[in-house]
């Protein structure tokens, strides 16, 4: 069974529109960078923007887990679908890729695509491009840690396996008690020491 979004065709728009926010300013970093012949500063840009993607979404995570419900302004549907996911957690792995990703791929445009009009440098490009993608795709990284690692891709059980994606035993430990460790969602990173630092629990 897969879940399909009440709304495909806003669902579609709001991924389409998230993707041309996180395409532009990477595509501008990679001119720019071809342009002016530096490339180390906009990769080491691009993965500041990967590491704190992850921290990123530990925090956004945390915060929706513990605070608000259905009818919190704005973050309402997020919170709703995250706390669901904790009743449920083995439907994300059915859902659709755009049903998965819409929701946060609306708010990564609504702050992205300011920075891609108004901004041409290729550091910046490069950090808003990677950290917003991988903040964008974060829903699924986190579907792919919900996988069997039979039915996984071989190419996402290996970048689990090395610590770029978040792995299935991390996140699984998120789902069992006292369910308030491992809420980064992105590499996992930042989640050994966000735990040992108490520095997410409440
Ligand atoms: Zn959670
Ligand atoms: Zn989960």
């Amino acid at each position: 069974m897969t879940l399909v979004c009440s709304q495909p065709g806003l669902t579609v728009h709001g991924w389409r529109l998230g993707a041309s926010a996180v395409l532009v300013p990477l595509a501008k970093a990679m001119v720019g960078a071809a342009h002016s012949h530096i490339w180390l500063e906009p990769m080491l840009a691009g993965y500041l923007g990967f590491i704190l993607a992850d921290l990123g979404s530990g925090i956004y995570h945390w915060g929706i887990d513990n605070y608000g419900d259905g009818s919190t302004p704005v973050f309402g549907n997020q919170i709703e679908a995250f706390q669901g996911h904790h009743k449920w957690p083995w439907t994300i792995t059915r859902r659709q890729f755009a049903n998965n990703l819409h929701a946060l791929a609306r708010a990564v445009a609504f702050v992205v695509l300011p920075i891609d009009l108004a901004c041409n440098d290729p550091v910046i490009n490069a950090f808003a491009g990677v950290c917003s993608g991988c903040i964008m795709f974060s829903q699924q990284f986190h579907a792919w840690a919900h996988g069997t690692k039979s039915k996984l891709p071989p190419l996402v059980v290996a970048l689990q396996d090395a610590g770029l994606l978040v792995s299935r035993s991390q996140h699984a430990a998120h789902h069992r008690e006292p369910y308030n460790s491992n809420y980064c969602i992105v590499s996992g990173v930042w989640n050994e020491l966000l735990d040992k630092n108490k520095f997410l629990r409440h």
